[in-house]
């Protein structure tokens, strides 16, 4: 049996007992399995799910306008909550004893880095209306790290604090990371000798290969979480530095979009999630976000699986022929290609029929690379035939083009 399968099997009887909790607590969730003929007992396990149909964000927002504030997601009484956090929509987020779901789960993580009482971190998140800046604090906390509550911006200030209190991790956005080393570098500083930053637990935003890499010449080790604001902490990468493990707090799937079925490992599809949270119990959330599930055990011996990151979001893939294209597969195929400057996989439509073209920039000076046998390994990566390959003159695609565009009209 993968890691996934055994993963959910062992989800299972928390699965079952949230789910009658929350058709008991909460009338959204009630409603929703009402309408799709769904009653608690029918959900004995993770592949039961489907059964249950998504909840997207939009939906959650109309849901609260109509029955305010929480729009019957609420699981406890309303004196048994600690925050109200806002998202953009605006959404409101109830929670109670931790404000950002993390568990057990999540420190252990941590905690394997090396970090724990004695570690200072500093916390760039927000501290206002959402859930990210304190919430993070008090998890830090509940592993004996000191939190400076940086919040975000005031870069010089931030800057200052780096190195006259040596800290050691770093929580924010990698952007504000990259922002505040090289402030520090115009006031002078050498990062890697006056600051003492060995870690950075970075979410928020996407993390590329490269800028990976140059942090890891900083010295600083990048600890790469997924998160949303309903849903909390999601996934949090381990030291082997090959994916990101799942919160053992919720039941992670990554489905079709559109159908909502469950897509085996490996393809890519939407994250949805169910949290065992008792507050605020969002059944099959859709998170907008494409991933995938990785069914191979990591090398660090954690049972959970991983995913690899988060790839873009699920509304940037385009379906050519019947299979989808993300964006990511683009860049992870032809990034590092030895001899190409720049890319494009673009879709149109010739003869009724949808067409895959790829436009190179060749690097000058470097040999080109063999086209015929790119072109196989793409189709044999991609699941779908590149009808033609076009090598343009330099300059031709604008440095920031979009690595994967459908130029199909349907006129
Ligand atoms: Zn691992």
């Amino acid at each position: 049996m993968g890691v996934v399968q055994s993963w959910y099997e062992g989800l299972a009887p928390r699965l079952r007992e949230h789910i009658a909790y929350a058709y008991e607590r909460a009338p959204a969730v009630r409603r929703k399995m009402d309408a799709a003929g769904v009653h608690p007992e029918q959900v004995q396990s993770v592949a039961d799910l489907e059964r249950i149909p998504i909840t997207r964000k939009d939906e959650l927002a109309s849901l609260q306008r109509e029955e305010p504030p929480f729009g019957g997601f609420l699981g406890v009484a309303p004196g048994g909550l600690r925050h109200v956090f806002v998202s953009p929509g605006p959404i409101y987020d109830p929670a109670g004893e931790e404000s950002f779901y993390t568990g057990d789960w999540a420190r252990e993580l941590l905690r394997s880095f090396g970090l724990g009482p004695g570690d200072l971190a500093l916390n760039t998140y927000s501290y206002h209306l959402v859930p990210a800046g304190m919430g993070l604090d008090e998890f830090l906390c509940s592993i004996g790290l000191t939190v400076v509550p940086g919040g975000v911006g005031n870069t010089d200030v931030q800057v200052q604090v780096l190195r006259d209190l040596g800290i050691g991790l770093y929580c924010g956005t990698p952007s504000f990371l990259m922002t505040l080393l090289r402030r520090a570098e115009e006031m002078g500083l050498d990062p890697r000798r006056d600051l003492r930053l060995r870690a950075a637990f970075l979410g928020a935003e996407m993390l590329p290969a490269s800028l990976r890499r140059e942090l890891e010449g900083y010295g600083i080790v990048p600890i790469e979480t997924y998160g949303t604001a309903d849903l909390g902490l999601m996934a949090v990468e381990c030291p082997a530095h090959q994916g990101l493990h799942l919160s053992g707090d919720m039941v992670i799937e990554v489905v079709e979009p559109g159908s909502g079925r469950q897509l085996p490992p490996g393809q890519t599809g939407e994250v949805v999630a169910t949290t065992f949270n008792r507050v605020y119990p969002l059944v099959r959330f859709g998170t907008g976000d494409a991933s995938y599930l990785i069914d191979e055990p990591c090398p660090c011996g954690r049972a959970s699986p991983r995913i690899p990151r988060i790839l873009g979001r699920v509304g940037e893939a385009v379906k050519v022929r019947g299979m989808f294209l993300h964006p990511h597969q683009v860049r992870e195929a032809l990034e590092g290609v030895a001899g190409l400057a720049r890319y494009q996989a673009a879709v149109g439509r010739k003869e009724h029929r949808d067409e895959l073209v790829l436009r190179l920039e060749l690097a000058p000076g470097a040999p080109p690379p063999d086209l015929e046998s790119l072109q196989a390994r793409l189709q044999s990566l991609w699941r779908v035939r590149v009808d033609r390959v076009e090598v343009l003159a330099p300059g031709s695609l604008p440095e920031d083009a979009r690595v994967l565009v459908d130029e199909r009209s349907w006129e």
